[in-house]
């Protein structure tokens, strides 16, 4: 199979929004007048990103999944997107999995694949995600107040505590990982909640990178600090809702870890005033995606600037750090 016949079979598809897909020098876009572009990119490398041992499927979901999480983050609405491929061989083995689970979530979001890049080289999968915001509308890192509440949507923790079962530092009864996993392999884009929060939320992004290093962006944008409490952040380990975990069978201290600095969550960390706690609940009920008030944006009285605290407020005393690729 050469390239040309390569990009025919599985990523050329009918492009009915774009006024030009696959198979010339430039794909098109019309975008609606009066509308911004959101636009982001974001590539996966073996071994860094993924394991090898993970199955095509489930890569081409994530490859495209953690960049409508960028769209999401935004609040901007998925039109099209371009992936440039690097392959060891073309095996139609890895590429028909590879290509149906990158575009069933595609098609789920109405997001048009309309070009790309196709080469011989180690396993690479970028992505470059275009999406369409009304002006002034877009949800950014810069946005918080002091005193506004501070969400996350959906669980947070299981995509590590899954990695660490694979690196073979914790296990988990079968079902646990099994949903461990999932959340690792195949994460859910909030692209709705992050839809229903325009015009809700004062700031918001996602979480790639872990809670804390990520709320991290967001303050240092917004020039302000924050408490979290991490009581109620330890109950949104989802591993850890059933009740061998609650019991403390399966429970570890490694597990608060995970839920603040686990990294692979792609949920959304987002600011909003409490008056605005109505339209927060209203939009996670449109959205169909839970969300959970688990701290306060406060001055920023110095380092650190996010304060831990237990439920009785005290101080929780731990320092993480985000992912940083060349820390
Ligand atoms: P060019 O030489 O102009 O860069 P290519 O020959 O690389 O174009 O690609 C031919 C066409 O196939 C272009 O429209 C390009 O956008 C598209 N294409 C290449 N690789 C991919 C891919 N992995 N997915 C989708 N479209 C692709
Ligand atoms: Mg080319």
């Amino acid at each position: 199979m050469g390239e040309f016949d390569l990009i025919r079979r599985y990523f050329t598809r009918p492009t009915p929004r774009a006024v030009l897909g696959v198979g010339d020098d430039c794909a098109l876009l019309q975008p609606r007048p009066g509308m911004q572009l959101a636009i982001s990119s974001d590539m996966l490398v073996e071994g860094r990103h993924f394991l090898s041992t993970v199955s095509p499927a489930a890569l081409g979901h994530k490859a495209l999944a953690v960049n409508l999480s960028d769209l999401a983050a935004c609040g901007a609405q998925p039109l099209a997107f371009t992936l440039a491929l690097a392959l060891p061989r073309a095996d139609a083995t890895w590429l028909e999995p590879f290509a149906h689970g990158l575009l069933a979530l595609a098609d789920a979001h109405g997001c048009e694949l309309v070009g790309g890049d196709t080469t011989q080289g180690p396993l690479n999968i970028c992505i470059t995600v275009f999406g369409e915001v009304p002006p002034g509308q877009a949800l950014l890192r810069s946005g918080a107040q002091v005193g506004d509440d501070l969400y996350v949507s959906g669980t947070l923790g299981d995509a590590r505590l899954a990695l660490e079962v694979f690196r073979g530092t914790v296990s988990l009864p079968e079902a646990a990982f099994a949903q461990a996993r999932t959340r690792l392999e195949r994460p859910t884009p909030r692209v709705n909640l992050g839809l229903a929060l325009r015009g809700v939320a004062t700031a918001a992004a996602d979480i790639s990178d872990g809670l804390l290093g990520d709320l991290g962006h967001i303050l240092q944008a917004s020039g302000v600090g924050a408490v979290v409490d991490t009581s109620i952040a330890i109950t949104l380990i989802a591993a850890c809702a059933g009740s061998t975990c609650v019991n403390g069978q399966f429970y570890t201290e490694k597990y608060l870890d995970y839920v603040l600095a686990g990294g692979d969550d792609y949920e959304l960390v987002f600011t909003a005033p409490p008056s605005a706690r109505g339209a927060v609940a209203a939009a996670a009920a449109q959205a169909e995606t839970p969300v959970a008030r688990i701290g306060q944006i406060e001055t920023r009285s110095g380092h650190p600037p996010i304060r831990l605290v237990d439920a009785q407020g005290d101080p929780v005393l731990r320092t993480f750090a985000g992912f940083d690729h060349f820390a």
